[in-house]
């Protein structure tokens, strides 16, 4: 992997202009440019033909200072160390910007899922919890899904760790199915929890939702729930939808039922058919002239060479790192108000620390409850984000949204380390 393209650098480079704006003590800045703790395991799988692969795997607990390291597996070809750490150390600041109790942490195995059967996948899964048993659990790193990991996995997961330690610990992974006391309301967590934050946003933009157009890169869990909330909870207009194959746009607005009998026919939302709807690509629908813009898909989408064609007022990271760090600073230039992936999709690891809370207190709550606390939590770190940054501005430092959310989490760890005294 290219130098500059290294994710741990990228995430190293954030920290420290972070340090940089909020003269972060060099003591503590040491401590957090590296994770407390990486382990690499090596895993013998049994395959369907009777022979043994070796995968490995690895976990990494970047800082437990305020919590448990808290962060998802991935089974992934392309899995490499340098991309668990970035990942946990964003997971680090996510769970501190959201005020929860949990560090950050992140797993993976380097493997190619498609090719598994179940059976194999099982194994799998079996064989990297037993690799990492000794170090995670409630009070010491509790996982979650990721890429290509599900429910299905995590429930494996969680039923080897508890034959090793000789009794259920249900909350030691989530993410997992509920009739295991998995939570109902994690499954569109993540996009309710940016609704709120879009909300909020619109608020102090003046953008009136129930009039906003609103562009969606991506139809999967992030983006087809925050196509059908933003119509459900706003009346908004989602005039704009894609997934891997490339997109569609009506500027009258999307029907759903459509898109989804497109999806059905064609295997893609391009399929989708009405008087003014046409085909554009994933590029072009970043450009579209949209009130909203909400990257739901993969990373490096908006970049150097097309941010200053973003039309949208707003830009809600739901994806993670949708925005490149160029990309960042032209369209803070520009005026665009884009929000951070670790604020606007916060909403799915505050859903698992519920699930978490109520698997260790054993009482259960129902889904209005669930979205109620959501909002809670969510609203609060992005009117934190937003305070910080007028803090600044109003020292004549003027800071993006990004490194305002930034310097509250890093100042949130090195509060915990010190009062530790770690340094
Ligand atoms: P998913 O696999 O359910 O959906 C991904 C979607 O992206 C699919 O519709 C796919 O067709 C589309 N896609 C793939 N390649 C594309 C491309 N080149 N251009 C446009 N679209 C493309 O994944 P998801 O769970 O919805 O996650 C999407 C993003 O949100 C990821 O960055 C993920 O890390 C982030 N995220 C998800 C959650 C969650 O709870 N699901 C939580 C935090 C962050």
């Amino acid at each position: 992997m290219a130098e500059e393209l290294n994710p741990f650098k990228i995430a190293q480079e954030q920290l420290d202009q972070a340090a940089q704006i909020m003269k972060l003590d060099r003591q503590a800045h040491a401590i957090l440019r590296e994770p407390k703790r990486q382990l690499t395991v090596t895993l013998p799988v049994k395959m369907r033909d009777g022979t043994t692969k070796t995968f490995t795997g690895f976990r990494v607990q970047y800082n437990d200072a305020r919590g448990p390291a808290k962060g998802g597996i991935r089974f992934h070809p392309a899995e490499t160390i340098d991309t668990v750490k970035a990942l946990a150390a964003w997971m680090t600041w996510k769970c501190s910007l959201a005020n929860i109790p949990f560090g950050g942490g992140k797993g993976g195995v380097i493997c190619d899922p498609k090719k598994f059967n179940d059976v194999e996948m099982e194994n799998l899964s079996r064989a990297y919890m037993r690799g990492i048993a000794s170090i995670v659990g409630t009070n010491q790193d509790v996982p979650a899904p990721d890429v290509y990991t599900t429910p299905q996995i995590m429930a494996w997961m969680m039923d080897e760790y508890s034959r090793i330690v000789g009794h259920n610990d249900f909350g030691m992974i989530t993410g997992k199915p509920v009739e295991i006391w998995g939570s109902e309301g994690r499954k569109d967590s993540t996009a309710m929890g940016g609704m709120f934050v879009m909300r909020e946003a619109a608020k102090a933009l003046k953008i009136d939702l129930k009039k906003a157009k609103i562009a969606v890169q991506g139809f999967g869990n992030a983006g087809m729930y925050a196509y059908t909330l933003s119509k459900s909870m706003f009346g908004s207009k989602v005039v704009a939808i894609s997934d891997s194959a490339g997109g569609v746009y009506d500027p009258d607005g999307l029907d759903m039922k459509k898109l989804e009998e497109a999806k059905a026919k064609t295997g893609s939302v391009q399929g989708y058919q009405s008087k003014n709807a046409k085909k554009v690509s994933n590029e072009q629908l970043l450009e579209l002239p949209v009130d909203i813009l909400i990257p739901a898909a993969i990373e490096n989408q908006v970049k150097k060479d097309n941010a200053d064609r973003v039309k949208a007022k707003l830009l809600l990271e739901l994806a993670n790192g949708p925005v490149t760090p160029d990309a960042t600073n032209i369209l803070f230039e520009k005026g665009v108000v884009d929000l951070p992936d670790f604020l606007v999709n916060s909403g799915g690891v505050i859903g698992s620390y519920f699930e978490w809370t109520q698997n260790v207190s054993g009482y259960y709550w129902d889904t209005p409850r669930f979205d109620a606390e959501l909002d809670k939590i969510i609203t609060q770190s992005f009117r934190d984000t937003m305070a910080t940054q007028k803090g600044y501005a109003d020292k004549k430092q003027k800071i993006s949204p990004r490194m305002a959310a930034y310097v509250i989490a890093v100042d949130r760890v090195a509060r915990a380390m010190k009062a530790r005294g770690w340094y």
